[in-house]
């Protein structure tokens, strides 16, 4: 299948597990994964109706940026605080935020470039070891202090990576976890300027129809669309 057929059918299948949770397609986005994938093939998708572009590393980003027609770039994995200037005003949401300090350079650099960025939480699924993320009983003391010191960040809801499982059925209890979080975010009396708790993104392409059952709001898909990895 070519990259424009699997992307129709990642398409389908979110749209159609959209509507079987009670949801309308277009509330749940699609980010397409395109980390390891040539800025040819990423066109290729875009010219077949992606419109959110998803990278994890800001290296790989600034190589196919420029290489990259027009799109929303996401920037999914983890950021290191020295590499926050290099991705503000070419990323519309940073996924992965999970500490206050890394939340300060991105707000120091927004307030710089005159701009307000988008930011998620990242949360460590609170029932297995994992080395990104904040436990999630960290959540609430971290919203509010970046939302009181960040003037510059929007924080817009939370992001999670459940364990790698065979079976899409196990990351269930995971994205429940985090949908719940989610849930309580929102009833959090936070100023409106700096916290619009809407969005929760989780779920891959082994799992991104569970995820959207339990209400993410965006998936983060790669391999179902691009195809395999090959590391460098
Ligand atoms: C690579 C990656 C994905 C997509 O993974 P696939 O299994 O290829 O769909 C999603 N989220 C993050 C954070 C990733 O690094």
């Amino acid at each position: 299948m070519t990259i424009s057929e699997r992307l129709a059918d990642v398409i389908r299948r979110k749209d159609e597990a959209a509507v079987r949770s009670g949801r309308n397609p277009e509330d749940v986005t699609l980010v397409a994964v395109t980390k390891t994938h040539a800025a040819e093939e990423i066109n290729q998708a875009i010219a077949a109706g992606a419109t959110d572009i998803g990278e994890n590393r800001v290296q790989e980003l600034l190589e196919k940026y420029d290489r990259v027609e027009p799109v929303r770039w996401h920037l999914i994995g983890h950021l290191q605080t020295n590499k926050v200037k290099n991705v503000i005003g070419k990323v519309v949401m940073i996924h992965s935020v999970d500490s206050a300090k890394l939340a300060r350079e991105i707000n120091k650099r927004s307030e710089a470039a005159g701009l307000v960025t988008d930011i998620l939480i990242e949360i460590n699924s609170a029932m297995e070891e994992s080395k990104s993320g904040i436990d999630s009983k960290d959540l609430k003391q971290l919203t509010e202090d970046i939302v009181k010191e960040c003037a510059n960040v929007r924080v817009r809801g939370l992001m999670c990576i459940p364990p790698m499982a065979a079976d899409p059925e196990d990351a269930r209890p995971y994205f429940k976890e985090a949908a719940s979080l989610f849930e309580e975010m929102k009833t959090w009396d936070l100023p409106k300027e700096r916290f619009i708790p809407d969005v929760l993104s989780m779920g891959m392409s082994g799992d991104f129809e569970v995820a959207i059952e339990e209400g993410a709001t965006i998936v983060r898909v790669g391999s179902s669309i691009f195809g395999p990895r090959n590391y460098r």
